[in-house]
């Protein structure tokens, strides 16, 4: 594994995030009435965008950690045992951060903060 495709990989999940987040933004420009009843469609809508911006934004930071963890050349390893991380599990997660063993001790809450991502690890 060489960390410049890593990097190169990092980034453009980044720039990915970014755009989705700016057009999230765009999208909830316009703020359903709430008057129309909580059930609308538009509303729903509304809150839906509202979860996702909050993912993504999420998803940012940790890209962005990820990101320094290369710079600092400890991309890859586990935080928590050192042990070198699955390169099938950095495929798939590049910002992860934990081992596939430690990720099942630390259980649901540290899988909850990677958003969307909760399958196939
Ligand atoms: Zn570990």
């Amino acid at each position: 594994m060489t960390m410049e495709n890593e990097y190169e990989k990092v980034e453009a999940e980044l720039t990915r995030t970014r755009e989705n987040i700016a057009r999230l933004e765009k999208e909830m420009e316009d703020k359903p009435d709430y008057g129309l009843g909580e059930g609308d469609p538009a509303i729903v809508r509304w809150e839906l965008n509202q979860a996702l911006l909050q993912q993504s934004r999420e998803r940012v930071a940790s890209l962005e950690q990820a990101l320094s963890r290369l710079e600092q050349g400890i991309y890859g390893v586990c935080e928590r045992c050192s042990s070198p991380i699955h390169p099938d599990r950095l495929a798939v997660l590049p910002d992860v951060r934990l081992c596939i063993r430690c990720a099942r001790t630390a259980g649901s809450s540290y899988l909850s903060s990677v958003p969307g991502r909760q399958q196939n690890t």
